[in-house]
């Protein structure tokens, strides 16, 4: 699978990364893991968009989607990096804030993706680096955020307890998170130390609950200063990296308690945040961010004047998974 459509007209870049078979799921399938087709198919008279068809190899099914870009099983990360979000660079430098989230279903590779694994890098890790390279030649700064949004809350990952945030709105209507820490950084070394101490809070930091990091949104924020060439004025953009809490299809599931109270909360952030790209790609007049905490944080980054991508993740043998999140995905671009 290799296709990369350029230049779509959608506001919000919706593209689809499928992540390789697992060592654990080839050997339980005694070397022969059944995987869905994915068959992407360039449309317009441009290439700017793919048709991408998922087929369950066991039934025939299959399933026909409308996306900007698809990315296969053998492609690396690095160039999902140089074709989605280093053309996000120059636009941050000018005071363009911009957001690219990881969707997906458990197990998709969301965090694979945004945070990286073992000495594999993220696509946090590989934006920090280059914005850390242009503030250098530009006389420009960056400060990072981390913070959590579970169950509808916002938590602070550079304090070692946690604290919550608050969401407020100033008097300009702009939405504020209160007293949310802002670290300057100079160096991946400096970066490497701060983010690996807030993974680990967002791992072990709701007491009593065990890793709350697959079901809450975890927002890497990087906040950049720049200088107006000509006025030498300084001019603010925000870079917004998220790792998305899995979007588990609730019949699917059997949930109970906490778990439901979470999964309910969950779907109901990523549904309204689906609602949100898809009336700024159809131009609505009316676009609802009230309607959940990440999608009221993210107002100023997310919308008119702003630039998105949104990668959906798929594991490359869960046929019905990968349906859900891409149908979920789609639908946010549909006209
Ligand atoms: P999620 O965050 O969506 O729950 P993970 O990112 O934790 O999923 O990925 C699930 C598993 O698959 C992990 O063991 C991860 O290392 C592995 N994985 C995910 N994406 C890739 C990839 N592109 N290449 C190799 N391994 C991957
Ligand atoms: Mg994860």
């Amino acid at each position: 699978v290799r296709y990369f459509p350029s230049g779509s007209d959608a506001k919000i870049r919706v593209i689809v990364r499928i992540r390789p078979f697992l060592a654990s799921e080839i050997k339980a399938s005694g070397g022969n893991p059944i995987p869905c087709t994915f068959i992407p198919k360039p449309e317009g008279d441009r290439g700017q968009e793919v048709t991408l068809c998922i087929k369950d190899q066991e039934t025939s099914r299959r399933e026909c989607y409308k996306l900007d870009s698809c990315y296969g099983q053998d492609e690396d990360l690095a160039s999902i990096f140089s074709r989605e979000v280093r053309p996000i660079f120059p636009g941050l430098f000018q005071g363009i804030n911009a957001t690219v989230f990881a969707y997906g279903a458990t197990g998709s590779g969301k965090t694979y993706t945004m945070q990286g694994a073992n000495n594999q890098p993220g696509l946090m890790f590989l934006a920090m680096s280059e914005i850390l390279s242009i503030c250098e030649r530009t006389g420009s700064s960056v400060k990072l955020s981390y913070y959590e949004v579970y169950l509808e809350r916002c938590y602070d990952l550079l304090e070692p307890k946690m604290k919550e945030i608050m969401v407020l709105e100033d008097h300009n209507g702009q939405v504020q998170l209160k007293d949310l820490s802002q670290v300057p950084v100079n160096s991946m070394e400096e970066f490497s130390e701060i983010f690996a101490n807030g993974v680990q809070r967002r791992k072990v930091g709701h007491t009593g609950l065990n890793d709350v990091s697959s079901r809450s949104h975890g927002v890497l924020m990087l906040s950049i200063t720049a200088f107006d060439k000509g006025s030498g004025i300084p001019i603010v953009g925000k870079l917004n990296l998220i790792d998305l809490a899995g979007n588990e299809d609730n019949r699917r599931t059997c949930n109970e308690g906490i778990r439901l109270q979470e999964s309910s909360k969950i779907n109901k952030s990523l549904f309204a945040l689906s609602n949100v790209i898809y009336a700024l790609n159809c131009n609505e007049p009316r676009v609802p961010y009230r309607e959940s905490k990440l999608t009221r944080i993210l107002q100023d980054s997310l919308g008119r004047g702003s630039r998105a991508v949104m990668i959906a993740c798929l594991n490359p043998s869960a046929y019905q998974e990968a349906v859900h999140t891409v149908s979920l995905a789609a639908r946010s671009r549909q006209i």
